[in-house]
């Protein structure tokens, strides 16, 4: 009877994101841990493997593969540390098997360990389980199962499902052994609390995987008799462009030349077949040395890219169709919300300061993982924004629904076409700015910033902005590409600077007004890769307690462009010197106001006040890679972080 329901032909169709301007579609980088599956006829080891290391950088204390031998045995590796240790452990001594799993751990539930890693086995050790999420119930499912006598290998809060799913299958009367798998995994998905995207396989059902999905993002990817589950579809291009992106509680069953999407409940599920336009080589390194050096060089484009076609001469405005508002609703808005975690929330500050100063809209920014479990007061004119590069963070995506679920609009601003966010706001802009893998954030703030420029803009002109504002705003957006090569070209002066401080024990980072959020978002580059204790303040803030911590040793880096409140940054900067703290500046070209004072400058193309920040945070993000760099950090991955969270 379940044959029945299988889909052998595929709908083709365009991915279609509801209430996004989908003009331009890029690659879905998302997520945290990683997962792919692989069922087919060729060997499944190489292919796992090489999809592990395309998602490594969601996570990568740990990995581990599993396949199903064409004996009928599951083969299962896994170790602590890097995909590389995992390698060298399957040798040549890849087992012969056409269907397998595997995951890149992040742990959230015991330590990275060799028994922590994924894939888990139940009970029987004939059934196979990658999870990523956490399930939140687990001590209490774990202990009903140790008191039947059950034994775990590990501390995860993951292993209970395996175990669990292998209980339902062991219990399960009649049916093939696919369907008691399927029935297994419904009936205990019914019993977890928490997020999941699961990937399942079972001795009894070779050539057979199940997955399904709760707040953890998983795709199928659609080959010529082969076919694939992964949590992101970067893990998959190199072998098909034909993708589903999976809701929460879709459940799907996967052979090499069938599929089928199904509700976990055993609803009919709600899905397309989209054809994903990636080039494998956009999150390739080329001739750089890391991504993250790579992905701050590529910021003349993705700026551009994020207002390409968004700008209007004749209404010296900007264009968001993607927002789905009528201009009459736009005019309405009286309170924006910006929402987003770590980087996104810097360029949320940003944000803040650019639609009050543009727009003159009272507006908010609000931490993802706070905003969720407040009751923030808002109203039917209040326009919320969720910003996320992966579309995937679940503190934002937590947000979204709590602010939906309350009854309010809610656009996205992110970068993964296709991700949960995107999908689930009611409308938004891309910031298309192509795949970002290097852990830490670069382009996705620039892009942000420019994003939220536009939205000011459009909002501004709607208000009191002149004409002749709009115009000169539109004119410097143009002018940031050049400006930012010019940025660029000064990268080797940067790490002479870089090498100079390389001994210092941590880094104050201060600025004002719109570059505020510029040293906040400096000291997080500086500590998410280099691991010495940063932290940004507002300039005039340092005179109430962190000057405490000014001396010889600890530089403070000032943002201090010439603009309205450069005579005030430059106040702050004498009283550092005062008492012998070594300082760097950014400023503007030209103004040579620093140069006693200050013992290194780094100097930015002139722009409009508001948009000095794209320029300014540019050295910030060279400073840290280039300081990371020679301590030997390893930049792209740095310890305890992972691309985007997908746990809470
Ligand atoms: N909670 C699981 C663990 O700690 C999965 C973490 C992940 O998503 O990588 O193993």
């Amino acid at each position: 009877m379940l044959s029945a329901l299988w889909k052998t032909d595929l709908i083709k169709s365009k991915y279609f994101v509801t209430g996004l301007d989908n003009s331009k579609k890029t690659a879905s980088i998302a997520g945290m841990c990683g997962i792919i599956a692989y069922v087919g006829k060729e060997k499944a080891t190489p292919y796992l493997l090489d999809g592990l290391q395309r998602l490594e950088y969601r996570g990568y204390d740990s990995s581990g593969i599993a396949v199903l031998s064409d004996e009928g045995v599951i083969d299962l590796q896994k170790c602590a540390g890097r995909l590389q240790n995992l390698r060298q452990q399957i040798g040549e001594q890849a087992v012969a098997g056409s269907c397998g799993i595997s995951h890149t751990r992040w742990a959230t539930h015991g330590e990275a360990t060799d028994n922590n890693a994924h894939p888990h086995f139940d009970q029987s050790e004939k059934l196979v389980l990658v999870h990523n999420g956490v399930i939140e119930n687990y001590q209490k499912l774990r202990d009903d199962l140790e008191s039947k006598g059950h034994q775990f290998r590990s501390q995860t809060d993951s292993e209970v499902l395996s175990h669990l799913i292998g209980v339902f299958y062991d219990s399960a009367d009649g049916g093939s052994s696919e369907e008691r798998l399927v029935a297994a995994v419904r009936e205990s998905l019914k019993q977890v609390s928490g997020t999941y995207g699961i990937a399942v396989m079972h001795v009894d059902a070779p050539d057979f995987l199940v997955g399904a999905r709760l707040g953890s993002p998983l795709i199928v990817g659609l080959g010529k008799g082969e076919n694939f589950l992964a949590s992101d579809v970067s893990a998959v291009v190199a072998h098909t462009t034909d993708a589903i992106y999976l809701n929460d509680y879709d459940l799907v069953c996967l052979k090499g030349d069938e599929f089928k999407v199904e509700r976990i409940d055993g609803g009919v599920a709600d899905f397309q077949v989209s054809q994903v336009e990636f080039s494998a080589e956009a999150a390739e390194l080329g001739d750089y040395p890391h991504y993250m050096l790579k992905e701050i060089f590529e910021q003349a484009e993705s700026v551009e890219n994020a207002f390409r076609g968004r700008l209007s001469d004749e209404e010296a405005s900007a264009k968001l169709g993607g927002l789905q508002m009528s201009p009459q609703e736009l005019r309405d808005v009286d309170r924006i919300v910006l929402v987003g975690c770590g980087t996104a929330c810097h360029a949320a500050m940003a944000g803040e300061h650019l639609i009050e100063a543009l727009a003159r809209i009272p507006t908010e920014v609000e931490i993802a993982s706070e905003f969720r479990y407040r009751n923030v007061p808002m109203d039917k004119n209040t326009l919320v924004f969720v910003i996320s590069q992966s579309g995937e963070t679940i503190d934002s995506l937590g947000a979204l629904r709590e602010a939906k679920r309350k009854g309010f609009r809610v656009l996205g601003l992110v970068n993964a076409v296709g991700s949960t966010i995107a999908r689930e706001s009611d409308g938004g802009a891309y910031m298309h700015c192509g795949p970002e893998i290097g852990v830490a954030a670069t382009k996705s703030f620039t892009s942000q910033f420019t994003l939220l420029t536009l939205l000011a803009l459009l909002l501004g002109r709607m208000r009191d902005m002149s004409v002749s504002d709009g115009q000169e705003i539109i004119k410097e957006l143009r002018a940031l590409p050049d400006k930012i090569r010019e940025v660029l070209k000064q990268s080797d002066r940067i790490k002479e600077i870089a090498l100079k401080y390389i001994d210092a024990p941590g880094m104050l980072y201060l600025g004002r007004q719109f570059n505020y959020s510029t040293a906040l978002e400096g000291a997080l580059k500086m500590k998410e890769i280099s691991y010495i204790f940063a932290s940004g303040h507002a300039s005039a803030e340092l005179k109430h307690g962190v000057i405490a911590l000014v001396s010889e040793e600890l530089p403070s880096v000032f943002v201090a462009p010439k603009d309205s409140v450069f005579k005030k940054n430059l106040s702050s900067i004498e009283e550092v010197k005062a008492r012998k703290g070594p300082v760097i500046a950014i400023t503007t070209e030209g103004n040579d106001e620093l140069d006693r004072l200050a013992d290194d400058v780094i100097y930015v193309p002139e722009t409009i006040e508001c948009l000095n920040p794209i320029l300014s945070v540019i050295p910030l993000q060279l400073l840290s890679y280039h300081f990371s760099v020679a301590r030997g950090c390893d930049v792209d991955k740095p310890r305890n972080l992972a691309k985007s969270v997908t746990v809470e």
